[in-house]
């Protein structure tokens, strides 16, 4: 029998992964019990930290925002300062998994997982999340892209839990976009996702850029030379087409059961071209 752990105070939380140093966390457990499930891991027993209030919630601290680790996703959606100031981010969440996946899953659950599909990923590597970590004897806060090492791997030591994310509000950008691209249009894994944030200026040219794709290389992966060639240009036709091929170059995908690696690269690069979509004089157009 597995013995689980259901602490409602974090000091009840330090005291068991103390004496169960084995232990396994879990949130909302969509991740871990699925593995556990497959048998892929087996822990001998399990902590859940969903009743521990302090982990969850929103916290607007003026240039900063603050998201508790054990925030699920529906709670993000909801969240009006959420939705205003990372509309890119509520993209990303509005399209992962199932209304159950979504009430059930967390925030931190996603970023621990560190799958190179995370929907939450993308939007975060361009918002240069910071995330803080915590064990009983210290805090410390770390850019979220040095925290992800690879596919299912995080700078976590023993006994240390996520405590949250720190975004920057970003009044002057103000394209904030994500896409995904599944073998289905509900419930699927990514093969391709792109999360883009721009600053435009009134004529649509590209003032800052900072781009990043999901689901084509062992974590989330973004270009400087991509972002910085598209610096002075407009979204035309010509300018995104020709940044494609840079990334179509760029990627480093893998065949799977969901896509071959040819199809990802390709699906990559075509996702820049929905930039076009923000171009000032392309809306004109299509208006017309
Ligand atoms: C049917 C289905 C569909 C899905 N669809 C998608 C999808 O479209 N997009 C997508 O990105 N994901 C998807 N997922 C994956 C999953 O739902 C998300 O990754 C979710 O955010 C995980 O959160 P969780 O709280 O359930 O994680 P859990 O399963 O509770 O935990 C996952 C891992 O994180 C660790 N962990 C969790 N919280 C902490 C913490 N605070 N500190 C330290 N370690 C922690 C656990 O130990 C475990 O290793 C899907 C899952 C299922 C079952």
């Amino acid at each position: 029998m597995r013995e689980v752990f259901l602490p409602q105070r974090i000091e009840e939380l330090w005291e068991i992964l103390k004496r169960e140093p084995e232990t396994e966390i879990y949130a909302g457990g969509t991740d871990l019990l699925v593995k556990m499930r497959s048998g892929q891991v087996n822990p001998p027993s399990l902590v859940c930290l969903e009743r521990i209030e302090s982990l969850r919630g929103v916290f607007d601290k003026g240039k900063e925002v603050f998201i508790g680790a054990c925030s699920t996703h529906s709670n993000l959606l909801e969240d009006p300062v959420i939705r205003k100031e990372f509309p890119g981010l509520a993209r990303g969440i509005d399209v992962l998994g199932s209304p159950p996946i979504r009430h059930m899953g967390t925030i931190g659950g996603n970023i621990v997982t560190a799958s190179p599909a995370g929907d939450t990923l993308p939007s975060l590597y361009v918002l240069d999340a910071e995330v803080e970590v915590h064990s009983k004897a210290q805090k410390r806060r770390l850019p979220l892209r040095d925290f992800i090492l690879g596919p299912g791997m995080v700078a976590l030591h023993p006994q240390e839990v996520l405590w949250g994310i720190w975004l920057k509000k970003q009044p002057s950008w103000n394209v904030h976009h994500y896409e995904k691209v599944g073998r289905r249009k509900a419930l699927a894994c990514s093969i391709a996702s792109m999360a883009a944030l721009l600053e435009l200026s009134e004529s649509g040219t590209v003032v800052k850029a900072r781009l990043a794709w999901g689901s084509v290389g062992p974590t989330i992966l973004s270009f400087s030379h991509v972002d910085n060639n598209l610096i002075g240009q407009l979204l035309s036709i010509e300018t995104l087409s020709s940044l494609a091929k840079q990334v179509e170059l760029s990627v480093s995908p893998i065949d799977d059961l969901r896509a071959s690696a040819e199809y990802r690269r390709t699906v990559s690069g075509l996702l820049l071209l929905r930039l076009l979509y923000y171009s000032p004089s392309f809306r004109q157009e299509c208006d017309s």
